[in-house]
């Protein structure tokens, strides 16, 4: 059992002020595997108020010693990636090869494309020739709250941690209670990166504690949250009194249109995104929606496919998917899979219960449901669990039409070998990304959404300029030294 009850606060690991212990359960066997603290307010306005400090001296660092500072943290992480991707395993059921080839990765792969875009911030910008003493200067917006969920845990650490500090930003993470190690494993990189003491904190607590703490506090000038919907709102509800900047990444219902002329490996390849990270991904390709001419073998093919997909502990090597989180999103998922049926969904694999030969950790079968109709439950709302639902349609608008018809907008997926089609859609389709024929996201670029997705854009230029307040100045001189 790891004790963890510290927090990372001014470049220090110190205790809470009052003991609120937390286990962490590993969800491969519904084990406690670690003990953190809750933080209590007294821990949350000590890391605002060394990141306070720490703001002046840091803000006014050279961008080039802030990213030779932050491009440390990634020898860090080559020295000790087998613990990281190990303690991701450990908290959140990640099976250890795609801990390893997945999850951990994200910190360097977001941390080199975030210090590549670094070099192209113009930090302070003409207005245009028609006003040469006019310049807009881009300055960190101050100190900030960093609140992350449970489900890809090191890749919103990075997304939000890095550019902050890249940015000049001073801030306070608040990771997931339910996945807290990696986080603090972070915390520890960083320390030993020589990022100095007061600029990275880290304080463990829940939502309605420290992250509702941090969402409110005076000091704090900008919120970046990925997580929930749900607490995505009461996040902006909270921020509201102190009219912080609040960057949104929320939940997703992705609709991935399969047409009759895909090519032979994408329905394939849409089951295992589906079902990849146990479906905990809020871009999942949820919904599939297929040509009725194609609907029958498409149906027969994705359950080909999941049958072929195994669900086995964290720390057993190979490639199944692990258990989900917790219990509360067993049950969450259970409850989904019982109102498919009861809605009058087709079940066509998977379903109710532990899969066979399971009787502890938070395992689910991966399951498919067919003729699944616009309006259904599972159809409306996000599962987050290996559940896909498919969909028929006749026409292209149709297709369009029950896509857009969501109160989520993250990314939205297109199988087709009309590439004029491909494009139309790509601009039809109300979503913050677009991912056609298997091409993911390339380096350098941003994720982010639309409508009840939330609408930050993280990653590349974008996640940094999120962490920047541009500031209007006249009668500058772009001759005069600075
Ligand atoms: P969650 O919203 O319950 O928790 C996320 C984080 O917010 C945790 O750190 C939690 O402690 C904190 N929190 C909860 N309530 C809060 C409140 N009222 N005030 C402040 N902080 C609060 O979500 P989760 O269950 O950890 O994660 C799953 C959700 O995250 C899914 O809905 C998923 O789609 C979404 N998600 C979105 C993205 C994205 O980029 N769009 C990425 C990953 C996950």
């Amino acid at each position: 059992m790891l004790i963890k009850r510290e927090f990372y606060i001014n470049g220090q690991w110190v205790a809470p002020a009052k003991a609120r212990d937390c286990q962490v359960i590993n969800p491969s066997n519904e084990e406690p595997c670690a003990i953190i603290s809750l933080g209590d307010q007294a821990d949350t306005d000590a890391a605002v108020a060394a990141a306070k400090a720490a703001l002046p001296g840091w803000s006014a660092t050279p961008p080039a010693e802030r990213a030779r500072l932050v491009a440390k943290i990634l020898d860090q992480y080559e020295a000790r990636v087998q613990e990281f991707a190990e303690v991701i395993a450990l908290e959140m059921g990640a099976p250890i090869d795609f801990a390893l080839s997945d999850q951990a990765p994200c910190l360097p792969w977001h941390t080199k494309n975030f210090l590549k875009a670094f070099e192209k911030v113009e930090w302070v910008r003409p207005l245009g020739p028609q006003a040469p003493e006019s310049a807009v200067a881009m300055e960190p917006i101050g100190v900030v709250g960093l609140i992350t969920p449970w489900n890809w845990p090191v890749n919103q650490v990075a997304l939000k941690a890095i550019p902050a500090m890249l940015a000049g930003c001073t801030c306070v993470l608040k990771p997931s209670e339910e996945a807290p190690l990696d986080a603090m494993m972070f915390a520890e990189f960083c320390h030993d990166a020589g990022i100095p003491p007061g600029v990275f904190n880290l304080v463990n607590g829940d939502g309605a504690g420290v992250g509702s703490q941090l969402s409110t506090h005076p000091d704090v000038q900008m919120i970046s949250f990925t997580g929930s919907t749900r607490a995505g709102k009461a996040i902006s509800k909270a921020a509201a009194e102190t009219l912080k900047r609040v960057v949104l990444e929320l939940g997703g219902k992705g609709a991935n249109l399969v047409f009759a002329d895909a090519d032979d490996k994408a329905v394939e390849r849409s089951v295992r995104r589906m079902m990849e990270n146990t479906g905990q991904s809020c871009n999942a390709p949820s919904r599939m929606l297929v040509e009725r001419s194609v609907y029958d073998q498409t149906v027969a093919k994705a359950v080909e496919v999941a049958e072929t997909i195994k669900v086995g502990p964290a720390m057993e090597h190979g490639s199944h998917i692990g258990p989900v989180v917790n219990k509360r999103q067993w049950d969450q998922i259970q409850g989904y899979i019982q109102k498919g049926i009861d809605e009058g969904a087709r079940l066509v694999t998977g379903g109710p219960g532990l899969p066979e030969g399971f009787n502890r950790g938070f395992y689910v079968k991966p399951t498919i449901f067919a003729d699944v109709k616009p309006g259904m439950t599972i159809e409306r709302e996000e599962i987050f669990g290996p559940v896909l639902s498919i969909i028929p349609f006749e026409t292209e608008a149709e297709a369009v039409t029950i896509a857009n018809d969501t109160p989520y907008g993250l990314t939205n997926y297109v199988q087709s070998g009309d590439p004029a089609r491909s494009n139309r859609l790509a601009r039809q389709l109300q979503a913050g990304m677009i991912e056609m024929n298997g091409k993911s996201r390339g380096a350098g670029s941003f994720f982010g959404g639309v409508k009840q997705s939330g609408r930050a854009r993280e990653g590349g230029i974008w996640g940094i300029e999120e962490f920047l307040e541009p500031k209007g100045i006249a009668g500058w001189s772009f001759t005069a030294a600075e």
